[in-house]
Parts: C-alpha cells; sequence; structure tokens
C-alpha cells in the first residue's frame, strides 16, 4: 500500500506547504540498488577514541571494500563510524562529544552513524564496563536528532573474539539495506562457523526454507535471499499455492503448499528438505497471523488458532530439523517477531504474547545451538506496509507511519535485508540478536 503523505512531502510543492504549516517531512529511503547491491557508496569518516582497538582493523577492511574512507575531516556528506571502545571514564567521554559535535552536520539522507564498542559483560573493569553502556543511550538520542534526514545510527558491541566477525555487521549498517534499522544493537561474538563467502552473492549454493512466502514479508525475503544466491523452499497454505508458485518460479525457488500447523507439516518439511538436500542453510519462521481482539471479547479459538500459527508451529518445525544434523555447521534458525512482542498493544494479548514468545525461542537455542555452529537471531518489524496493516484502521495506520524517527513506515525489503544479513555466513559472530527494523518507532523503545 502507498503512502500519500510521503509522497507529498517528497514533492517539490509538498515539501513546501508541510513547512509552511509546520508538518514533518519524512525524507525517501535509499534502498540497495538491484543491479548492484551490497556496494559501500558514500565517503566515511573514520574517528576513535583514545586506546581504540578496533580501528585499525575496520579501517583495513572497509577500504579493502571499496569505501572511500577519510581519517580526519570529511568533504561534503557521508557516513561517520566511531571506534569509541576506549572510552572508560565519565571524562573520556568528552571525546565521543567532540566527534559528533564537529561532524554529525556533515550525516545527511541516508547517512549512517555506527559506533563500536565492547559488550559491557566482556569487560572486567566495572567502570569501563559502565562507561561503554552509556553508547546506547547516545545512539537512541543521536538516531532521534538524524532521523528525519533518513539517516540511522546504530551501535555494534564486541564481545570476546568478536572482532575477527566484525566487518560484516559494519558493511552491513553501512549498506543501503540497513535502511530501516535504526538505534539498534547488534552483538557480535567469535564466529560458531566458517564465514567464507562472497561478498554479492552470500547465499551461492544454500537452501533456505521460507514459511508464509506467497506475499508480504515472506514474499520479499524470498526475492532477497534468491538475489543473494539462495535456494528458496517457499511453503504456505495450500488456498495460496497459485501465489506461491508464481513466487517460486519467478526466483527460481520449489513451492512447497502445506498449512504449518498440521500435524504432520514438521516431518513433511523435513523430509522435503531431506530428500532436496544434505545440508539446510537456513530456515526462516515468517509465517503469522494476527486475530486482534481485546482481551474480554477474544475467543479460545483466536487465541490458539494464532498460537499455533505463530509459535506452536514454529517450535515444533525447530525440534524436528534439530533432531537431524540438516543445520549443523553454518546452519541459520530466523525468527519474526514483532514490536508488538515488545511494546504490548491494546487488542493484541494473543499476538503479543506469541512474538514475545518467539524472543523467547531465540533466547533459548542461541547458546546451544551454537555448540552445533548454528546461529539463530530475529528481526521484530514495526509498522512495515502490507496487508496485515493495509487493513489496519486509517488513523490508527497514519500513526504507526508517522511514530518513528525516519517518520514512515518500512517496506517489506527492508525486513528481507535485515535476515539476509543474518543469514550471510561472514554474520557467523551474530548469535542471540534480535533486532528491530521499526525506523526507531516510539512504541516500546
Ligand atoms: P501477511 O499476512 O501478508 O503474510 C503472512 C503469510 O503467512 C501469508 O502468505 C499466509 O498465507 C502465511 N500463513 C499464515 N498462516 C499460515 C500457516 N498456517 N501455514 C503456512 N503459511 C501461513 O503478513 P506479513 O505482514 O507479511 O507478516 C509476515 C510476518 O511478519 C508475520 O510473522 C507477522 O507477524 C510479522 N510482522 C509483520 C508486521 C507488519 O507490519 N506487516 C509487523 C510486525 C511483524
Amino acid at each position: 500500500m502507498s503512502d500519500k503523505y510521503l509522497e507529498i512531502a517528497n514533492s517539490t510543492i509538498g515539501k513546501k506547504l508541510l513547512a509552511a504549516v509546520g508538518l514533518p517531512d519524512p525524507v525517501s529511503l535509499l534502498r540497495e540498488d538491484a543491479e548492484q547491491p551490497h556496494k559501500l557508496t558514500g565517503q566515511i569518516l573514520l574517528g576513535s577514541s583514545q586506546d581504540a582497538v578496533f580501528a585499525k582493523s575496520i579501517s583495513a577492511f572497509v577500504t579493502a571494500a571499496g569505501a572511500a574512507l577519510c581519517n580526519d575531516s570529511m568533504e561534503g556528506s557521508g557516513h561517520l563510524i566511531f571506534d569509541a571502545s576506549g572510552i572508560s571514564s565519565a571524562k573520556q567521554s568528552a571525546e565521543l562529544y567532540s566527534f559528533f559535535n564537529k561532524h554529525l552536520t556533515s550525516v545527511k539522507n541516508s547517512g549512517r552513524i555506527i559506533i563500536i564498542g565492547h559488550k559491557p559483560c566482556s569487560l572486567d573493569d566495572r567502570e569501563h564496563a559502565a562507561i561503554q553502556r552509556g553508547l546506547l543511550g547516545f545512539v537512541k538520542s543521536v538516531a532521534k536528532e538524524i532521523g528525519r534526514k533518513g539517516a540511522t545510527a546504530n551501535l555494534v558491541f564486541i564481545d570476546k573474539g568478536g572482532d575477527q566477525a566484525l566487518e560484516a555487521p559494519v558493511r552491513f549498517l553501512l549498506s543501503a539495506g540497513s535502511a530501516f534499522m535504526n538505534a539498534q544493537v547488534l552483538t557480535v561474538a567469535a564466529p560458531v562457523a566458517d564465514m567464507a563467502a562472497d561478498w554479492v552473492k552470500p547465499l551461492s549454493g544454500k537452501t533456505v526454507l521460507v514459511t508464509g512466502a506467497a506475499r508480504g514479508i515472506g514474499l520479499a525475503i524470498s526475492q532477497i535471499l534468491a538475489r543473494d544466491g539462495a535456494e528458496v523452499i517457499g511453503v504456505d497454505v495450500p488456498q495460496s499455492q497459485d501465489e506461491l508458485t508464481a513466487v517460486m518460479s519467478a526466483i527460481g525457488g520449489l513451492s512447497l503448499p502445506l498449512d504449518i500447523t498440521d500435524n504432520d507439516a514438521p516431518d513433511r518439511l523435513r523430509n522435503f528438505c531431506t530428500a532436496h538436500s544434505s545440508a539446510l542453510h537456513a530456515v526462516v519462521h515468517n509465517a503469522g497471523v494476527t486475530r486482534d481482539k481485546t482481551l474480554s471479547r477474544m475467543s479460545a479459538h483466536q487465541w490458539d488458532l494464532l498460537m499455533e500459527i505463530n509459535l506452536g508451529a514454529v517450535q515444533r518445525i525447530n525440534n524436528a530439523l534439530l533432531e537431524t544434523r540438516l543445520l549443523d555447521n553454518g546452519g541459520k534458525i530466523i525468527g519474526v517477531a514483532s514490536i508488538s512482542g515488545i511494546a504490548g498493544n491494546v487488542g493484541q494479548t494473543n499476538y503479543a504474547f506469541s512474538k514475545a514468545a518467539i524472543i523467547g525461542v531465540i533466547d533459548a537455542l542461541a547458546a546451544p545451538c551454537a555448540l552445533r555452529g548454528i546461529t539463530v537471531n530475529g528481526v521484530a518489524p514495526g509498522f512495515i506496509e502490507t496487508q496485515m496493516t493495509a487493513a489496519i484502521p486509517f488513523v490508527t495506520r497514519q500513526m504507526g507511519r508517522r511514530l518513528c524517527s525516519l517518520g514512515q513506515g518500512g517496506l517489506p525489503v527492508d525486513v528481507a535485508e535485515v535476515i539476509g544479513f543474518f543469514l550471510s555466513p561472514q554474520a557467523a559472530g551474530i548469535n542471540g540478536n534480535m533486532v528491530r527494523v521499526c525506523g526507531q518507532s516510539l512504541l516500546g523503545a
């Protein structure tokens, strides 16, 4: 569904009109170029605090990736990276202030700010750990200041051994693919599997299972994963077989019409994958529904049906796949939660329960799966323009779109790009992460 307000705000007359009456004028976000995805564009200014430990390697890999890196100042606009890992006292935080006070105005439309720090609990020095935690408040506030320009700010916390796997999160956050991911923290630890892969087609030769693939976010996920080289096995309800087949034949994928709540669904899925290939690179649990009603009016059927689709089926499919070695040594499990599961929402007790529990599934599986070389991560989309949100009443829909720092709803592709990043072999140091893809929605922030 198109956002007319955004279209008006990006027309010459509309921009003037909105400025004259003092209304916000959200900026159209830059997305990945279909012809040249993952290409780093724009200048990057890299700064660091005293005793910072990651700037040297960031400089090396960003330069090797072909980006235009500046070390002192930047002509015109671009992206800012600041390695704040050395900041260990209140006094020293002035180094963060000085860098951004001087350079913030050079971050313009779709510009990026990335701050790098130590994961606080990975540090033995308590004062250093406490000060590093301060970076989160800084990033969230700076993201609110630059959001009206369509620019984002995110934080990368590095856990023990995570320096080996830092390149993928930095490259992703610099890219146009992270357009709607704002004010988030990615925690990177030692990689749990081999990271060797191509940066343009990271999923070449990999098979990925996507549920709810016939439309909306699942359709976009399938397309982005296919763009990145994956062979997609798309699953959706038998009633959507025609749409599913059309989507899969357009991207060279395989269709598996199936209701994931059927008793035999986990076995059928697993058997289909095993018959097709000896390894499954990933499962993306995207299928989900809403059945909104205030709690006293909600029927038991509305609760039970939703819980089976959004949560029960996800757990049963994970169990069936993890009983085999299909995902071992580099496999990935992705959960799709929602900011409703973080903030709660009127009329969505069932949905919020199921989505908060998806975050619980990720928390519970991350550590044991890492021992088998499998990473488990998730996304919590905010307001995304799909049939699901098109059904929201007009006024609530407008509020949902505007109540974020970027002043607009996201597109299905924005969620898909974050999932594509999680699935790339280079992201083997990212485990147990749940990021909101919500443009820094004010809900639950
Ligand atoms: P959608 O309704 O457009 O698509 C969901 C797909 O899942 C449909 O193709 C549907 O047929 C399929 N599906 C539903 N039940 C199924 C079942 N039992 N078996 C197999 N397939 C089934 O929804 P969407 O907006 O694309 O949402 C995708 C995911 O993102 C969902 O998990 C949703 O909760 C989550 N999400 C969406 C938004 C948003 O703003 N659209 C926000 C937060 C979270």
